[in-house]
């Protein structure tokens, strides 16, 4: 019995393998920081956790309707019009284990053989494999050498009669840059005039510091919900640090939401009624929340980028959202996989190569962890590559000395 080719040919997370050595190293009793994280460190919201175990205690565990439950749905609602200014339809929305499984379905129901969908890179690195799953083919637009933000006209000299679908992420995961609103207003038309669906990952809309605010993309088109090509994506992951509840959603047009919803009952039948009833105490339940998840993460942001500022030789865009950012490291080491393994082994470093996200000779660190990991593991990169820093480092209780450089 032979394993499918097609299987065989999803690549390995590049995370969960880093993550996977640092927890061999760390069993060895090894000090290692982990800048590769991709949760926050708070714990749920009370009022997930209280929800939850309301519908936990009534004993009544079972199977939701396939799109989610209607209160759920009903918080959905009044989110959508709270953040995007939007009113729409229960039936306009479907609710999935995670934004993952969202955006998998969402393109498992557009993408069809050979269908082209254009990548913005930096991409996140699910975007490719899924594509390829759906049996796309991943198109990727590169922006113009060492900026993170792509420019309209290049993605229209890759669009064609094959594209499908166009996937934004904005605020960015791997590179933490907010798309400008003229980007997004244009996107939106182009995607509209041509037919186009455009996939608008916002996970990370309500991670947004100093200020800024992501723009919603509805403002932009003159078309109702059941004729636009908008698939909107989110969840409480990121906002309310509920990675484990495993909850996302999308809205979409009804024809989207009906296949979606078939897809997803013939694969998954529902979502977990205990992580529903979770998610729907997150956004019902008190925002502020949110406001001081964003202000400790902007915070280490800000750590983050006084360090980085101190080290010679490294390009920094510095992030308007997310948890992450991505200097540019080729000026020490071109090849980001050899990079991040040299970190590991010898500063004790998790951080994530950035080939697989489309931006090979830069290296993804969140911030995402505390304050003392953001110092420390900076430091630590800093005496393994820069010339210029002291040759001697204590990393737990062993002084290293740098005979490499
Ligand atoms: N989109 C992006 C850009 C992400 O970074 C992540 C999580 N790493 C997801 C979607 C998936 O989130 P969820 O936990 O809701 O599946």
């Amino acid at each position: 019995m032979s394993i499918s080719q097609h299987a065989r040919e999803v690549a390995e997370s590049p995370t969960l393998s880093l993550n996977e050595e640092a927890r061999m190293l760390r069993a060895k009793g090894e000090p290692v920081i982990h800048l590769g994280i991709g949760e926050p460190k708070n714990k749920a919201p009370i009022q997930a956790l209280l929800n939850s175990a309301a519908r936990l205690t009534t004993g009544d565990i079972k199977y939701t309707p396939t799109d989610g439950l209607p209160s759920l749905k009903k918080a959905i609602i009044r989110y959508m019009e709270e953040n995007y200014d939007k009113l729409v339809a229960p039936e306009n929305i479907i609710v999935s284990e995670g934004a993952k499984q969202s955006i998998y379905n969402a393109l498992f129901t557009v993408v069809e053989n050979q269908d082209e969908v254009v990548l913005l890179a930096p991409y996140w690195v699910s975007y490719p494999e899924m594509v390829k799953m759906c049996y796309g083919t991943p198109v990727a637009v590169v922006p113009e050498n060492g900026t993170f933000y792509p420019r309209m006209e290049d993605i229209e000299e890759v669009v064609g009669s094959y594209t499908k679908a166009i996937i934004v992420n904005s605020p960015n995961n791997p590179s933490g840059v907010m798309y400008s609103e003229d980007f997004i207003a244009e996107i939106v038309d182009f995607c509209e005039r041509k037919n186009i669906y455009l996939i608008l990952d916002d996970i990370y809309h309500r991670l947004v510091f100093d200020g800024k605010r992501p723009p919603s993309p509805y403002k932009y088109t003159t078309k109702d919900i059941e004729n636009s090509k908008l698939i909107v994506i989110n969840g409480v992951s990121k906002a309310y640090g509920m990675t484990g509840f495993r909850i996302g959603w999308t809205v979409a047009s009804r024809d989207i939401v009906e296949v979606m919803t078939n897809v997803q009952a013939q694969t998954t039948s529902c979502a977990s009624v205990i992580s529903q009833a979770a998610a729907e105490g997150a956004l019902t339940g008190v925002q502020s929340v949110i406001e001081s998840l964003r202000l400790t993460i902007q915070n280490n942001r800000d750590v983050m980028m006084q360090e980085l500022d101190t080290f010679t030789g490294i390009r920094i865009t510095r992030p308007d959202g997310t948890f992450y950012c991505m200097p540019d490291f080729r000026a020490y080491n071109k090849d980001s996989v050899d990079l991040a393994s040299f970190l590991l082994k010898k500063a004790l470093v998790v951080t994530v190569p950035g080939k697989p996200f489309g931006m090979e000779g830069h290296l993804r660190l969140s911030f995402a962890g505390s304050v003392k990991d953001v110092t420390e593991g900076i430091a630590r990169i800093k005496w393994a590559l820069d010339p210029e820093s002291p040759n001697e480092i204590y990393i737990g209780d062993r002084k290293l000395i740098r005979d490499w450089l």
